[in-house]
């Protein structure tokens, strides 16, 4: 399901979004951050934020919701400023509020730190103790704010030494843009869970979380930041150094098949082509075993890549008999049954012209609880469908994600409780069939020492706390 929500409940969200400029001469910094944070809205809607160089000290500006909201604002700002980061954020950890807005800013015995940060620290109860016992007073509940202490604390000489030693001990998925005095140090943790680029336009530097970040500035040649890679732009220019390397590579395949915007390159990839190609082998399944749909439908908006590359493989016609009312706005958790079914209702409509009398092939990205999905399969066969196949193109979803991807627990998933044929008959659906993690992979050029699958194969790339293991085991 798309980061809009169809599900009931609210869809897999994001933990967020980054960005970042470095110029060697002023640039309008609010102006450029708002239109790369818009551009990446999708991977986080509850709060945004800027922070950007101001004479000897940094100025920011957080707040609640959407980017849209602090257009009056940044937009007509003017801060003329060589350097600056954003963020938007939907909490994974740590909880919402404005408290837990990024930036994180601080004034430190370092000097002056902004901090943005993209993804989970899988060991941050362990740091945070640590930090707390050693005397540390945190103000947020998010984890970022650990590394903030981290390079306070720490006693190696040179912002390199420094950042080197705050990210010793620390696990898990984090892509940084860290705004430092008047430098700008861009990081990607050693597994590259989380995707981040750079590109250069007009003489300044930038970096966001996806390409689609960087080209909403112009038509960018965009480079990847390398998992490890620390990126230094400072008055003598570019610079880059690299953290320990890892074991393994750990991209997260959420990023390529579920949230990354479709006109973005991730992990060397477009993000559409691959989408593509995970529905042209849903088609290639349903033809090994004798399935023909008379149409192919994707749930709208979460299928419809998915949904073009079946019909082109199976040679079906693709049709919209599933339409999206745009001005429903987001999801959110409804207490009943009847009050979730009437907010689905009140966003998704079928067709009947375009469905009555067929055999339907239904595309979605994925299946969470299920609850909608059973809506939909409703909404079509009262429209006057004769039988609807439900397709996922991607595995059964059955672990919680650490590395900041909001997953429900186990025991919500509807993967962990039925087989696709119980699943069919829950949602009263003709069939339902996932796409294997293997075909996926192999969809996705994505060898399992590269890319992270833990949330359908249980294989956490990172050793996980007490705590989280004793989840695991639930
Ligand atoms: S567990 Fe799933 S969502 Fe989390 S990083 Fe791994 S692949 Fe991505």
């Amino acid at each position: 399901m798309n980061t809009e929500g169809n599900e009931s409940g609210p869809a897999l969200k994001h933990h967020c979004g980054l960005a970042a400029v470095r110029a060697a001469t002023p640039v309008d910094v609010q102006q450029k951050l708002f239109y790369m944070l818009f551009a990446q809205q999708h991977r986080g809607q509850e709060a945004c934020g800027i922070a950007w160089r101001h004479g000897n000290g940094l100025r920011f500006d957080k707040r609640l919701g959407m980017v849209s909201g602090a257009a009056e604002s940044w937009l007509a700002g003017k801060a003329e400023s060589t350097a600056g980061i954003g963020h938007v954020r939907y909490a994974t950890h740590g909880g919402g509020g404005i408290a837990n807005a990024q930036p994180v800013v601080v004034d430190c015995n370092k000097g002056s730190i902004a901090l943005a940060h993209n993804g989970n620290i899988s060991n941050s109860d362990r740091l945070r103790t640590a930090l707390f016992e050693g005397g540390s007073i945190f103000q947020t509940t998010s984890d970022s704010e650990i590394l903030l202490h981290r390079i306070s604390r720490s006693t190696a000489a040179g912002k390199e030494a420094i950042i080197r030693d705050a990210l010793s001990e620390v696990e898990g998925a984090y892509s940084l843009c860290v705004l430092w005095d008047n430098d700008l140090i861009v990081i990607r943790d050693p597994m590259g869970f989380r995707p981040l680029y750079i590109a250069q336009h007009e003489g300044a530097w930038y970096a966001a979380s996806e390409t689609c970040g960087l080209r909403a500035l112009g038509p960018l040649d965009c480079r990847e930041v390398q998992p490890g890679e620390c990126i230094v732009i400072d008055d003598a220019g570019l610079r880059s150094f690299f953290l320990p390397a890892a074991s393994r590579r750990a991209r997260c395949i959420f990023e390529l098949f579920y949230f990354a915007r479709p006109d973005s390159t991730i992990f060397g990839q477009s993000v559409y082509l691959a989408r593509q190609s995970l529905g042209a082998a849903l088609a290639e399944q349903d033809n090994a075993a004798g399935f023909k749909p008379d149409l192919v439908m994707p749930v709208p908006d979460s299928g419809t890549l998915a949904a073009l590359g079946y019909a082109a493989v199976a040679g079906v016609p693709f049709a919209l008999g599933l339409t999206r009312n745009h001005y429903a706005g987001r999801s959110f958790i409804m207490p009943t049954k009847t009050e979730r079914e009437l907010a689905v209702r009140m966003k998704l409509h079928a067709v009947p012209e375009v469905v009555a009398g067929k055999d339907i092939a239904i595309i979605d990205d994925s299946l969470v609880r299920g609850t909608t999905s059973g809506i939909i399969v409703r909404l079509l066969k009262e429209a006057g469908a004769r039988s609807v196949h439900v397709r996922l193109s991607s595995p059964e979803l059955r672990w919680p994600c650490y590395y900041g991807i909001d997953i429900p627990t186990r025991e919500e998933l509807i993967s962990n409780r039925m087989n696709p044929e119980q699943v069919a008959a829950f949602i009263a659906a003709n069939s339902v069939c996932f796409l294997p993690l293997e075909t996926m992979r192999r969809c996705l050029k994505a060898p399992e020492n590269e890319f992270c699958c833990a949330c359908f194969d249980g294989h956490y790339p990172t050793p996980l706390g007490v705590c989280r293991a004793l989840e695991r085991e639930e």
